[in-house]
């Protein structure tokens, strides 16, 4: 039994189907997916992804590319330039090449190469390192330089690598929204990590979106599952082991506060008391927009990118972070925005657009980001709100309540700052002191995104303990 249709239920599922085991999914909502849902949020005909929009993670994640899910209508959509960072006066921008990156990054260019190139080179290695339980990681002998010197420079914050990297505002603003995505303030230590590995997976698999929307990737792999043999039920909210049936192994795409809800009782109170003080990190405040036509960037450069970058230098973008990380909310926010129907028409209406956008606040903030974020796409797209037919306002406690997993609007399934990024929830990782019981979302590791890479790994970890 699987609980939870996320990434990381879906793909856990698939791992326990493809051994052979009998595997049914239950899902409390109406819709299938988690964090990968679409739908019209504002308008008639306009498809919004209601959580995640960009899709690095999964178009690298060692797990989904190994499964057959472009023959389930799965397709991703590369826009010409994965990322954009507009700053006043100039902007940045990560190209799939290198190349082309290095040439807008001045003189930083040279430092740049210099510090992705080799990276880039042994991406698939890199990520099966990062995204991969500690233990495993460290059992790879392969490529034990290039490991050790990845290393050093990902332990590192984000402000003090890209300033003792780069000398110029645009490749240090990059590095400081690439690091962003960690929601923790961008001297904490490891940040640095998120600004290389977001980097490489710019360069390797690029940025894309699913077309029509990411709810296509849930469906691709409830199809595939279902032609392994495994069923999914929504409408199916566990709230405790009574609802289950019996099964061999549970597996719980939930993150540990529900688990100690739902499974409480089975658990020993030494686990239960490990599991208690695992932390949430910050929400986050999210906009979606139907658009009368495309925003309109001063520097028509940004139009070719599917994700901008909004916040503007890298002191700026660590003032934002570090307000989200003392409890307030910035007052000129950092903004991560997607704009996906310039690239998939099927998104909106002929000449009609969408954006999605979201800042991040703390836990379960109440205050209103609406003003906040749209003042910050003004400075970089004058008359942007000019051009907005309807708006979709999420607060944290929107987001929880699409989402019971999003405790407080937090996205990633707990904090990932470092400690919390190698023992997650506990020592045990995937496992609990119940042979039965497995946790697989993504309060374990590799932490949040839509890789499917927590499913996969708990579903193994059940796979060796619950069916030897
Ligand atoms: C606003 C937002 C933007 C994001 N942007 C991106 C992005 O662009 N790219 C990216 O890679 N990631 C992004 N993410 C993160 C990504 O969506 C998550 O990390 C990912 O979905 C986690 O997958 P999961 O399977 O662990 O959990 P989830 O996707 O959260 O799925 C958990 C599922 O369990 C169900 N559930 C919960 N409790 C119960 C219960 N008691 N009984 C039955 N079912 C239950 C929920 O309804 C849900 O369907 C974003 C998330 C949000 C919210």
């Amino acid at each position: 039994m699987v609980v939870g249709s996320g990434p990381n239920g879906l793909a856990a599922a698939i791992r326990l189907a493809q051994t052979g085991k009998s595997v049914t999914v239950l899902e409390a909502e109406d819709t299938i997916g988690g964090g990968t849902r679409s739908a019209e949020l504002t308008l008639p005909g306009f498809i919004h992804d209601v959580c995640s929009a960009v899709h690095p993670l999964a178009v690298g994640s060692a797990f989904f590319r190994t499964l057959p899910l472009e023959r389930y209508g799965l397709e991703y959509v590369h826009p010409e330039i994965p990322l954009a960072h507009p700053l006043d006066g100039a902007t940045a921008t990560l190209s799939r090449s290198i190349d082309e990156t290095v040439a807008g990054l001045g003189s930083d260019g040279v430092a740049y190469a210099r510090l992705m190139r080799p990276l880039v080179r042994h991406a698939d290695f890199l990520m099966g390192q990062f995204f991969a339980p500690i233990r495993l990681s460290l059992s790879v002998a392969a490529h034990p330089f290039l490991l050790a010197r990845f290393g050093l420079q990902a332990i590192r914050s984000t402000v003090g690598l890209a300033k003792s990297a780069f000398k110029q505002a645009p490749a240090r603003a990059l590095f400081a929204g690439l690091g962003a995505h960690s929601i923790q303030p961008l001297e904490n230590l490891s940040t640095g990590g998120y600004s290389l590995m977001l980097g490489v997976s710019g360069h390797a698999y690029g940025w894309p979106v699913a077309r029509g929307g990411s709810q296509k990737i849930a469906d691709a792999l409830t199809a595939y599952l279902q032609s392994l043999g495994g069923s999914v039920y929504t409408r199916r909210r566990v709230g405790s082991m009574a609802d289950l049936p019996p099964a061999a192994a549970y597996l719980f795409d939930v993150t540990p506060r529900q688990l100690l809800a739902i499974a409480g009782e089975a658990l020993p109170p030494g686990y239960r008391n490990e599991l208690k003080p695992y932390r949430y990190g910050p929400g986050v405040f999210k906009l979606d927009w139907a658009l009368d036509s495309p925003i309109p960037w001063r520097d028509p450069r940004c139009l070719r990118a599917g994700t901008v970058h909004v916040g503007g230098t890298l002191e700026e973008i660590a003032a934002s972070e570090a307000a989200v990380g003392k409890g307030r909310t910035a007052e000129a926010p950092f903004v991560i925005l997607a704009q996906a129907s310039l690239f998939d028409s099927s998104r909106a209406p002929a000449g009609k657009h969408t954006a999605w956008a979201y800042c991040h606040v703390p836990n379960g903030s109440t205050v209103d980001m609406t003003g906040r974020i749209e003042s910050q796409i003004e400075r970089f797209a004058p008359g942007f709100t000019n051009r907005i037919l309807a708006r979709n306002v999420m607060a944290p406690a929107e987001i929880e309540r699409h989402n019971a997993n999003c405790i407080g609007g937090d996205i990633n399934g707990g904090s990932a700052d470092l400690r919390q990024w190698f023992l997650r929830p506990t020592r045990r990782l995937y496992a609990t002191p119940n042979r039965q019981i497995y946790i697989c979302s993504s309060s374990t590791p590799p932490t949040g995104g839509v890789h499917g890479l927590c499913g996969y790994f708990g579903a193994q970890a059940a796979l060796r303990r619950a069916f030897r």
